[in-house]
């Protein structure tokens, strides 16, 4: 074999590999917003030979064989990264037999579906035993994968290559010293802001009008994107000009779905912005989760948790709602949506209590893979960790362990990348706003000089670097987590007026 033909059967391959998650990433997206409930086991099994299938492609010999040998080759910097990703992706991929990697696939399935029942009908037993069983499958995958490892480590590095419990555990040291002690502080000043007006009648129809604004102002333009709706919001990138985003209207909650648009549309101009040479790629595609997070928690809480983003956007939002938000500024708008309080939902909790939400998990998740929690106490474990951190009694499993999809998909340690993410974000807030003049281009609804800037330095390059490189190349330092404590600080000691 020589490069030539090596790089041809690569190319040939990951073309049919593309095709097939294209297939499966159009049914999950179907499955999340529109399939009815009653054809998920037609779907499953469908799915899970469609994995099978896609196993023996990425397991066929001449594929295999194309790999090993690329990667023994230097062919420049984009397509070495490929190979050291595909390379890694397939050393994990032949540890595992085509029924093994059929079996997880329907047990992951099921268990989303039983975790959806088990939510709707508020009880976590119907979902304790599915769950405890995958986390069992997961653990006995990962003990095939890297029996030497920490199994929390293996899963960790997954979602976010490079990091690991000993970097995490030094991350979170600093949000529990730094933070909790501002929280308990805010805690005490409940009343000092009032955000009950965004809690009236809001019909669904207008919010979407709203919605419909909100994506013009940041020109999310549906020649690529679409807005869906489902009951948890999330992005899904089928390819650059094809970027699926879906949220939820919740009558008598203004913020939620205001906030989750412009979240989940941060993640789609990640998706869509990756530079184009990308485009016969497959590996180099797959960003780092942090940094994908950071994308969309620098759009939700950078940028839009700020009166120069609203500026032009708060009089449309009075015009839809006149009878509740016309003796409300936009002072008191900017007040309301950044009040902090301890709560009990992961999604809707603010930028300050936001971390210890992850980091809550983070601890359940970490005692779980070291065997140091006993399982059948989980849902308890949990409340007890939302007693002892926010202060706060659980008073049901929809808001309590059951409030998640992450772990029914099997997304053990995919909590951190969010808390990670909003950090990644500070930093590069921190470097744009020396670069930019941020608030006057948001005053003036010039939001492309913005997202130029993040897809020159941030997004174009997807997973060519780790979030560490990126971040260096973006902000000229390696990550540094206190740029996010001290934005933290200082926005909440200004907002409620500490000292
Ligand atoms: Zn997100």
């Amino acid at each position: 074999m020589n490069t030539k033909q090596a790089l041809k059967i690569y190319k040939d391959y990951i073309e049919k590999i593309k095709a097939f998650i294209l297939v499966m990433e159009t049914t999950s997206f179907d499955k999340m917003t529109i399939a009815p409930e009653k054809g998920s086991d037609y779907r499953n099994k469908m799915l899970s030979i469609i994995n099978g299938e896609l196993y023996e492609l990425e397991t066929a010999k001449e594929y295999v064989d194309a790999i090993l040998y690329l990667s023994s080759q230097d062919l420049g910097e984009v397509m070495n990264r490929e190979m050291t990703l595909a390379k890694k992706s397939l050393e994990e991929q032949l540890k595992f037999s085509k029924e093994e990697i059929m079996e997880y696939s329907f047990v992951q399935m099921d268990c989303m579906d039983k975790w959806q029942k088990a939510k709707l009908a508020n009880d976590y037993s119907l979902f304790e035993k599915p769950l405890l069983n995958l986390i069992d499958l997961t653990k006995k995958r990962i003990n095939k994968r890297n029996p030497k490892a920490k199994p929390y480590d293996v899963l960790l590095d997954d979602f976010e290559e490079g990091m690991d419990q000993k970097k995490y555990d030094e991350f979170f040291k600093l949000i529990k010293t730094e933070l909790l002690p501002l929280i308990k502080k805010v805690n005490k000043k409940k009343d000092y802001i009032d955000d009950s007006f965004l809690y009236k009648y809001y019909p669904a129809d207008k919010q979407a009008e709203f919605s419909k604004k909100v994506m013009e102002f940041i020109n999310f333009d549906p020649s690529w994107g679409y807005l869906g709706l489902t009951e948890h919001p999330f992005t899904s990138g089928f390819s650059r000009n094809d970027v699926r985003v879906t949220t939820h209207y919740y009558e008598h909650n203004l913020a939620a779905a205001i906030f989750s648009v412009i979240h989940e549309c941060g993640h789609a101009y990640y998706e869509h912005q990756i530079d184009p040479k990308f485009d016969k790629n497959l590996y180099i595609k797959r960003m780092s989760s942090g940094m994908h997070e950071s994308q969309s928690r620098f759009f939700e809480n950078y940028l839009a948790r700020n009166e120069d983003f609203f500026t032009l956007l708060y009089p449309e939002l009075q015009k839809l709602f006149p009878e509740n938000l016309k003796d409300i500024s936009l002072e008191q708008f900017i007040r309301a949506i950044n009040k902090a309080e301890c709560s009990l939902i992961r999604t809707e909790a603010d930028e300050l209590t936001y971390p210890i939400h992850i980091m809550i998990r983070y601890e359940l998740e970490k005692d779980i893979f070291a065997g140091k929690i006993d399982l059948k106490d989980l849902d308890k474990e949990w409340n007890k960790k939302y007693k002892k951190y926010l202060g706060i009694d659980v008073p049901s499993d929809k808001e309590g362990i059951l409030q998640d999809i992450h772990w029914s998909q099997a997304y053990f340690g995919y909590f951190p990348t969010y808390a990670l993410g909003s950090a990644i974000g500070a930093q590069i807030y921190r470097q744009m706003r020396k670069d930019l003049n941020v608030d006057e281009h948001l005053r003036k609804g010039k939001f492309k000089v913005i997202t130029d800037y993040l897809k020159k330095n941030i997004q174009r390059y997807a997973a060519l670097y780790n979030f560490e490189q990126i971040l260096n190349k973006a902000t000229g330092e390696p990550f540094n987590p206190k740029y996010y404590i001290d934005y933290l600080k200082d926005k909440y000691t200004k907002l409620y007026d500490l000292k």
